[in-house]
């Protein structure tokens, strides 16, 4: 498991916790060589969540991945790590909780959005820019106008 800041390969668990659906370990890691916390989630059970593109191919959830997406939204925003963790547990925990096994890529893109307009504008506009295909103004303008 790599770190996501400097990319080292070795971490200590510094928690762990069954996520609230039961069928996934939650650890808390450090890495060892620059101190970055970060979690990551083992599934217990064999089926793992599948992301649906809109080019209709499938990938596993990409946890990494998705917490790049929101970290580079957030950066030089007062939003923390801790802040972030919360949000990817809460859509985890949304998903397992409804039995779903595969979600398309832009209704995980809402559910990022739908959580990051409670917290940080200019977060959420970076994230809807980069997530959803503004094919002109009029949809940037929109998705503007639903903030006031
Ligand atoms: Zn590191």
């Amino acid at each position: 498991m790599k770190c996501p800041t400097c990319g080292y390969e070795e971490s200590k668990v510094v928690d762990s916790r069954t996520a609230e659906s039961q069928d996934a370990i939650r650890r808390r890691r450090e890495c060892l060589k620059c101190g970055t916390r970060f979690t990551t989630y083992e599934r217990i059970e064999e089926r793992p969540l599948m992301v649906l593109k809109s080019r209709g191919t499938t990938e596993p959830f990409d946890y990494d991945k998705l917490r790049h997406g929101i970290v580079t939204a957030t950066v030089k925003r007062p939003i923390n790590s801790d802040q972030i963790e919360h949000l990817i547990d809460d859509i985890v925990n949304e998903l397992q909780g409804s039995f779903r096994y595969e979600v398309s890529s832009s209704a995980l893109g809402d559910m990022v959005l739908k959580r990051l307009k409670n917290l940080d504008a200019v977060a959420y506009i970076r994230f809807a820019s980069v997530y959803k295909d503004f094919q002109d103004l009029n949809g940037f303008t929109h998705e503007l106008k639903e903030l006031e």
